[in-house]
């Protein structure tokens, strides 16, 4: 990228340290705009921008809600977070950053030093070269492609849900879980997006909510049920000639349908699969309403012997009591955690705890959100069990998730990926 192309955003609303930082920036050979407020900061926004920097603390649209507009828009280039707030605070807002999968490349604590500016923004310099470079050698990429790219979240309506519901436009994509011990493959999770005629494929965050909110979260589960059910019938019964079990993410609202039990029972018989071949991934915060009504459907489908996943563990606040109670088979830790435990002692010391729980209560654990090989290192010596991340593959759909297996895993030995053979 030419340095008269290395566009800085920066969003400040003093006028004075907008002014210092324009100057810094512009020695660094950035083409600086600066922003008093987020709102004007939004309309002008667009992805080519080589670096955002994003003051906390705004007047009207603070920067928290600029974490989420630029997460929502998938921003791909780095973020450096500013502001004189409490550390606290600013390591929450950083971490928040991370969460929403932004890139963010720092924090600068005001007063700050010019140096630690021009550090930050000769980092973000080094990162847009380097990534010139990978990808120039055509490395294939890492990360899920953004699903719905650069354009903002449009808004749907009760009519839209509706429609892709009957125009039949939603797809189950399939996201490989590997044993942690020999990086064999041990199941794939399946995560439904929204295949739309005008905005192309949709995450489920934008609109799983809404189904909910519209009472349509029902039938939406009952097609990927139905769908990754069908898929792994294919698998067996296909030229892979495999026996893979499938996650499926239950909704809180569906953990109170009483026939919930019955009915996928019938689903899996028609399509000639195996109860234990499915898992029911079912959130913490699910477990905290009406637990007594989700407690019998929990128990009638363990009974009938599908798998009970506890997922985004460590996110919620279910009681010891309650994780004695229903009877999960595996427990997966919250992504946060395990994206952090390269850097974080305290994200290392969680996960650790949990993956102790889980076995202690006879629980299988995943670690979800496995990026990088220094966290798949550092979970073998802590025990857990399965891994799941881009650093093996980002969800797929089920042909594509054949195609995927038969290249990385000669059938049923280990996983033969080269940068694992040390
Ligand atoms: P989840 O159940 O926690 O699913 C894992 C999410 O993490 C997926 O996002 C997956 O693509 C993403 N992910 C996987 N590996 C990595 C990684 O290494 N790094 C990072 N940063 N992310 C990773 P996705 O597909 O966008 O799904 C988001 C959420 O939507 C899911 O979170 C789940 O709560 C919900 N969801 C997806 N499909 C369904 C569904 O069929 N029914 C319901 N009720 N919810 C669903
Ligand atoms: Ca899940
Ligand atoms: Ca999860």
């Amino acid at each position: 990228m030419s340095s008269k192309h290395r566009k800085l955003f920066v969003v400040e609303d003093e006028p004075d340290m907008a002014g210092l930082i324009s100057a810094a920036a512009e020695i660094e050979g950035y083409e600086v705009e600066t922003f008093l407020e987020g709102d004007t900061f939004k309309k002008s926004y667009h992805a080519d921008v080589a670096l955002i920097l994003l003051d906390l603390s705004l007047p009207q649209v603070d920067g928290v809600e600029l974490i989420r507009f630029l997460s929502d828009v998938h921003h791909p280039g780095p973020v450096i977070l500013a502001s004189g707030l409490d550390e606290s605070i600013l390591l929450s807002a950083e971490k928040l950053a991370q969460e929403q999968q932004l890139n963010c490349l720092g924090i600068l604590r005001k007063p700050f030093r010019i140096h630690s500016l021009q550090l930050l923004l000769s980092q973000a310099k080094t990162q847009a070269s380097e990534r010139n470079l990978s990808q120039s050698k055509n490395t294939p990429p890492e990360k899920e492609k953004p699903l719905s790219p650069l354009k903002p979240r449009p808004v749907f309506v009760y009519d839209d849900l509706l429609q892709g519901i009957q125009k039949d436009q939603f797809i189950v994509y399939y996201q490989p879980q590997i044993d942690v011990k020999d990086q064999s493959i041990f199941g794939a999770e399946g995560l439904v997006r929204w295949l739309h005629p005008m905005h192309g494929l949709i995450a489920p965050n934008h609109f799983i909510p809404l189904m909910e909110k519209y009472d349509l979260i029902d039938d939406l589960t009952w097609i990927v049920l139905k769908q990754a059910i069908q898929q792994c019938q294919r698998w067996l019964e296909g030229p892979l000639k495999m026996k893979i079990r499938v996650s499926v993410n239950i909704s809180a609202i569906t953990l109170k349908s009483l026939d919930l039990p019955e009915r996928i029972d019938q689903l899996t018989r028609q399509y000639n699969v195996d109860p234990t071949q499915i898992v029911l991934e079912i959130t913490e915060s699910a477990l905290t309403q009406e637990l007594v009504k989700s407690l019998e459907i929990l128990t009638r489908l363990r009974i009938k012997k599908f798998n009970l996943s506890i997922d985004d563990f460590g996110t919620g606040y279910s009681s010891m009591v309650q994780l004695h109670r229903v009877p999960f088979s595996e427990i997966k830790v919250d992504r946060s955690f395990v994206m952090q435990m390269e850097k974080d002692h305290e994200a290392q010391a969680i996960v650790e705890t949990i993956i102790m729980l889980g076995h202690k209560l006879g629980m299988t654990v995943i670690a979800e959100g496995v990026e990088t090989e220094k966290v798949f290192n550092q979970l073998g010596p802590l025990g857990c069990d399965i891994a799941q991340g881009y650093l093996f593959a980002k969800p797929m759909p089920g042909a594509a998730f054949e195609e995927w297996l038969s290249e990385n895993h000669a059938l049923k030995t280990t996983l033969t990926m080269p940068h694992f053979i040390k």
